[in-house]
């Protein structure tokens, strides 16, 4: 027996150990569990549960995307971090730590904003999305881009001992609801109050401490994660619909969702192109022309997120152009150097015809790496994904596409 085959025989001897309590399910497939892709968003309370379950589960192949930086408080509630982790990116940590339980796990991390920096082509990349976020743009943001790719999405949210877990899947329920369908008006209206600041910075980001304990986020998590395995394996979820529970009383149930006739999340695009480019290789006039080709005069291209063209300074008439996705905008940039008064920020997030920035690449203009640019001409949407970004974003994840 040669020395590498007799190494993998050893390898799945100790895989074949190690997950055998699964293997006496009767419908379990732990390989289905190790080919799975998963993305991860958010690793504060119900993200550091998740990824803990993921990882005794043996799902093989993790992105886990958050912003923020350990804080002694969140040593109540996570646990993957420890007292000598303050201070550091809570991405980068839970990746590591979860290595140490799964080791076989091939995971990687990205430290930033999920709703400005992070490229669409993660959830094209994904077979499921998890979602253990505290805001609503955020959510906003997943929906849509999960349902712009298709994949499914599962949401979790805990406020005190209370918390629901639900299940949005596009492939299952084209005509049933998505996120943005179950958003109430009070939703929108605390969301649009949050837009209406605008430069929102990632101290406000952070703002919302919402007080959760580590026993429901590990209940909510538990929930995400077991409809995880069962999408993974082709089994019914609770897709459309919201496990709800109540700490106090222990009282759970579903509510069914109905889709929203005005919801504007539901136009999936006929196709979408994989350019072997990054963002920084792409003028705005190129893709115009290619968008042009594709669908013909009148095309305009979509970015994913608003992008901010200038500062504005309507008492002294002071012009910024600055170029960037909000979120990197800080909040002190919307005084006016000038005059001391406050700007006006103005964003886009459609080009269409001749606009003085055509020259710039898509990432002098804020398009993160490995986005998606969606071109619409009336009803037809197709989206051009950056794929020479594939291997610097997915890191240990990336597996170059055969042609
Ligand atoms: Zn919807
Ligand atoms: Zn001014």
């Amino acid at each position: 027996m040669s020395e590498n085959i007799k190494i993998n025989l050893e390898e799945t001897e100790r895989e074949n150990e190690r997950f055998h309590r699964f293997s006496l399910i009767s419908w379990w497939d732990q390989e289905r569990l190790k080919n799975a892709k998963v993305l991860v968003i958010g690793a504060g309370a119900l993200g550091n549960e998740i990824l803990k379950n993921l990882a005794l589960l043996g799902i093989g192949n993790v992105l886990i995307a958050d912003l923020d930086k350990i804080e002694n408080s969140n040593l109540s509630r996570s646990i993957l971090y420890r007292a000598e982790d303050n201070g550091q990116s809570k991405a980068a940590t839970a990746a590591a730590r979860v290595k140490e339980i799964y080791p076989d796990m091939n995971i990687h991390f990205f430290d930033g904003n999920v709703i400005y920096d992070l490229g669409a082509g993660v959830y094209h990349w994904a077979d499921v999305v998890l979602g253990g976020l505290d805001n609503r743009e955020a959510r906003l943001s997943i929906n849509r881009n999960c349902w712009r790719v298709n994949k499914p999405w599962i949401d979790g949210a805990i406020e005190s001992i209370d918390g629901v877990a639900r299940v949005f899947d596009p492939n299952k329920h084209l005509d049933g609801p998505c996120y943005e369908c179950t958003m109430s008006e009070n939703d929108w209206k605390l969301l649009n109050k949050r837009r209406s600041c605008n430069l929102l910075t990632r101290d406000e980001m952070q703002g919302g401490k919402t007080p959760t304990t580590p026993t429901i986020s590990s209940v909510i998590a538990g929930i995400q994660c077991q409809e995880t395995v069962k999408l993974i394996h082709g089994l019914e979820t609770i897709a459309g619909k919201g496990f709800n529970f109540n700490g106090l009383s222990c009282n759970s149930y579903l509510i069914e969702y109905t889709q929203n006739e005005d919801c504007m999340s539901h136009d999936p695009p006929q196709d979408i192109i994989s350019l072997q480019k990054r963002t920084d290789e792409m003028t705005v006039a190129g893709l115009q022309t290619l968008a042009k080709e594709a669908l013909g005069e009148g095309t305009e291209l979509e970015l994913g997120r608003d992008i901010l063209e200038k500062l504005v300074c309507l008492s002294c008439g002071h012009e910024e152009n600055v170029f960037t996705s909000l979120g990197n905008v800080r909040l002190s940039q919307g005084i006016c150097p000038q005059c001391g008064k406050d700007r006006e920020v103005k964003t886009f997030y459609t080009i269409r015809g001749d606009v003085p920035f055509a020259d710039k690449t898509l990432a002098e203009i804020g398009v993160p790496k490995f986005d998606i640019v969606w071109a619409r001409n009336g009803v037809t949407l197709i989206g051009f994904e950056f794929n020479g970004d594939a291997a610097e974003v997915l890191g240990s994840l990336y597996r170059p596409t055969k042609e």
